[in-house]
């Protein structure tokens, strides 16, 4: 049976810049928002509320009385933000990965339900405040356009975050979509490792390099340094370096999440256009993933697993949702230390290039995964199955040479070349020639 999911995208528009007066309405609102977010959450913290229902039943009232000429529907979006932000604190604290006693309201947007806004027109909205209605023309951007003409769906739900500097409102739109899984036609295989991903389409492997491990490695050791300096000059956890090290995180947040969105976006893409399924591995809970035993930071440990496999595996997930993309999970055990032609054990050397032990062809980890991942999708348990076959057949047709050695080879592409690519077709091929001599 193929399913239908709703997908949610947020669309960011901005106001104008607002007159000096309605910009003060804003600010008064955001800061009994503020502490009313801040009431709830050490409510919900201390008696261990994590649902929006229970945290309104006990305090709405209270909250209600103390705020009485805030439109009434604050204090429910306040009570769901609250929850929520409680919700993932003490989670945290549970995995023993909160660093404070109490979750900090730090950065807050306020939460608009359907009584608090509506749209007037295309450009104008109204938000209800303790001061009446207020009218906000809005600045229109492509991005915004084109969730509208493509058939998105504008829902209710809205949050308003301050521009204090420019004086507008930054408004925070929920689009949202049905799409049904089509039935597929074929297999997209993806196996991934710390730095690279692998992909095996129509019988070529693409090694998609991402770099992950390095830009968490990387950004992990410059925050070391930082930590290490300021704490002889200003002394432990001082303010000029926890400035440091909030910009370095966004920094380090925002690359990551670029490569990713682009990556998932050209396999899902890839995908799309063959009806194709995409075949991942089925990920253990923990970071004790064999692929990263080397790192012996427990911390560090767990960054790397999350930017290079959860992360990856989400962004793929959430983008063939959008795209109608089934996603299926293989068991990964083993992946790379079988031949997917002779089932037998490949012995490897000291780099990623290893040897069938029955038939003495050369094998690259990468594409010998990829082959195992596409045989298990198969439902291949190992043996001599016909699907075996019919795996090592490409979509097209022809077969795929296993024979020479070159065909074990992945097809290396470094970051700087596929985030500039719309898909991996035959202009792909073309520059990608160019790059191997
Ligand atoms: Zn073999």
């Amino acid at each position: 049976m193929r399913g239908t999911n709703e997908v949610t995208r947020t669309v960011v528009v901005r106001s104008v810049p607002l007159p000096r007066r309605a910009f003060r309405i804003f600010v008064e609102l955001e800061s009994m928002y503020r502490n009313i977010v801040e009431l709830l959450v050490l409510y919900a913290v201390n008696n261990g509320i994590t649902k929006f229902t229970r945290l309104k039943a006990e305090k709405y009232r209270e909250l209600r009385s103390l705020y009485p000429q805030l439109p009434s529907h604050y204090i429910y979006t306040a009570c769901q933000d609250a929850a929520e932000r409680a919700h993932s604190f003490l989670r945290l604290k549970k995995m023993g990965r909160a660093r404070k006693a109490y979750p900090e309201v730090r950065s807050v947007s306020i939460w608009l339900d359907d009584h608090l806004w509506r749209a007037e027109g295309l450009t104008s909205i109204s938000i209800a405040t303790h001061r009446g209605r207020v009218n906000i023309s809005i600045e229109l951007n492509k991005h915004y356009l084109r969730y509208v003409n493509r058939g998105w769906r504008l829902t209710t739900e809205a949050k308003v975050k301050l521009d204090h500097r420019e004086r507008r409102l930054m408004l925070y739109f929920t689009f949202k979509k049905e799409v049904s899984e089509y039935r597929p036609k074929g297999y997209i295989t993806v196996d991934v490792n710390e730095d690279a991903e692998a992909v095996l389409i129509d019988g070529i492997v693409y090694l998609l390099e991402t770099d992950l491990s390095e830009v968490t490695l990387g950004y992990y050791y410059r925050r070391k340094r930082v930590q290490e300096k300021y704490d002889r000059v200003y002394g432990p956890g001082s303010r000029p370096a926890r400035r440091i090290f909030r910009r370095l995180s966004n920094n380090e947040r925002a690359l990551k999440r670029e490569i990713r969105w682009k990556l998932a976006t050209l396999i899902v893409r890839e995908a799309a256009k063959r009806q194709a399924a995409i075949v991942l591995e089925r990920l253990g809970k923990g970071p004790a993933n064999h692929m990263i035993e080397h790192i012996k930071n427990p911390q560090l440990r767990h960054r790397v697993f999350q930017a290079a496999f959860k992360g990856l595996q989400r962004a793929i997930e959430e983008k063939a949702r959008e795209y109608g993309v089934p996603v299926i999970y293989v068991d990964p055990r083993n992946t790379s230390k079988v031949c997917p032609i002779h089932g037998a054990e490949i012995l490897y050397g000291k780099d990623r290039h290893g040897v069938c032990s029955r038939g003495g062809e050369t094998w690259h980890r990468d594409v010998a995964a990829c082959y195992n991942l596409l045989l298990r999708a198969l439902g291949d348990d190992g043996g001599d199955a016909p699907s075996r076959q019919r795996a090592l057949i490409p979509v097209d047709g022809g077969p795929v040479p296993l024979g020479p050695t070159a065909a074990h080879e992945p097809t290396g592409v470094p970051r700087s070349l596929w985030a500039r690519w719309k898909s991996l077709g035959a202009t792909s091929e073309r520059k990608l020639m160019r790059v191997s001599t």
